[in-house]
């Protein structure tokens, strides 16, 4: 379920620039950050975020996720990351 008048992707890097791991629609439900495990296709929420800080502000620089299905640690490159 996705809004329609942006593509995700734009969304996703407005949301980690300004620090936010979920994206509200227009009727106010937020769609939250999820990865699809690389092993078993499991979508999995983050487990812990990297900051940097620069001039800007605060920004959200990685998503480290843990796949409670088979275990497996790893850091999401932006293109791998969806909106529930
Ligand atoms: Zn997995």
């Amino acid at each position: 379920m996705m809004r329609a008048q942006k593509p995700e992707a734009e969304l996703i890097a407005e949301a980690l620039e300004t620090g936010q791991l979920s994206v509200p629609d227009e009727h106010g439900f937020h769609h939250e950050l999820y990865a699809t495990c690389p092993a078993d296709d499991s979508h999995v929420a983050p487990a812990r975020t990297i900051w940097k800080r620069d001039a800007a502000g605060r920004h959200i620089d990685q998503l480290e996720f843990h796949c409670p299905r088979c275990g497996r640690t790893w850091q999401a490159a932006r293109t791998e990351l969806h909106l529930r």
